[in-house]
């Protein structure tokens, strides 16, 4: 996979945040504070400008493209996930090196530091009613296929239900957080669906 690649993926990811950016912001608003669809939306298509501002001759490597994309989400998303998914792909860029190509063994390795420093920044785990949920799940089942990651983290979202929120705006729900859906989770699922479209398979 190339820069392209990454590209591709980035603007399927802007298109996905865009139709469920809705559905997203209804998710937040019964556990947060209605929020999670417009900050996506922001973020991302402030990622897609960022790229479509990078001069044409430049050739970026993947690792390159995805931590643009990171430190854009940084910068532009002031909600927890900006800086949540501003980590994520910044250090999956950044553990990807300079490569002008890379393998889907070094993307899912890439993927694997990458979401071990979300747990990290926001100080949470898989349990907790967070984006990890879908996270986690999506990046072991890389190791099958895009497919099966895609599944493995929507699997991932639905699975957050149940569950009490431990981090984040939902925890101050305490046990009325439970019996709704995890927004974050829910738009790390759209990232495995969009990674598994371009993959194209
Ligand atoms: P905010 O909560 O600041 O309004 P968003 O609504 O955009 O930000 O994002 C909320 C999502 O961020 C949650 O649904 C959850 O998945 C994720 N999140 C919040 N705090 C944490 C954390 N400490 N660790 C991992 N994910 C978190
Ligand atoms: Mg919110
Ligand atoms: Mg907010």
């Amino acid at each position: 996979m190339d820069a392209e690649f990454f590209r591709r993926w980035l603007t399927a990811t802007t298109r996905a945040v865009e139709e469920e950016a809705d559905r997203l912001t209804e998710l937040d608003a019964a556990i947060g504070d209605a929020d999670h669809g417009a900050n996506m939306r922001r973020g991302f298509r402030a990622v897609s400008e960022a790229l479509a501002a990078q001069e044409p001759d430049v050739v970026l490597t993947p690792g390159a493209v995805l931590m643009l994309a990171g430190r854009t989400l940084i910068s532009k998303v002031g909600g927890a996930s900006g800086p949540l998914y501003g980590t994520l792909l910044r250090r999956t860029g950044k553990a990807l090196g300079d490569a002008p190509e890379v393998s889907d063994a070094e993307l899912r390795a890439a993927l694997d530091e990458g979401v071990r420093a979300v747990g990290t920044l926001g100080k949470s785990e898989a349990g907790d009613k967070t984006m990890l949920d879908a996270l986690i799940p999506g990046v072991r089942a890389l190791a099958e296929s895009y497919p099966a990651a895609r599944d493995a983290a929507a699997r991932g979202a639905e699975a957050t239900i149940p569950m009490r929120a431990r981090r984040g705006r939902a925890s101050y729900l305490g046990e009325r957080s439970i019996g709704h859906q995890d927004p974050g989770a829910t738009s790390s699922a759209l990232l495995f669906a969009t990674l598994a479209e371009v993959a194209g398979d």
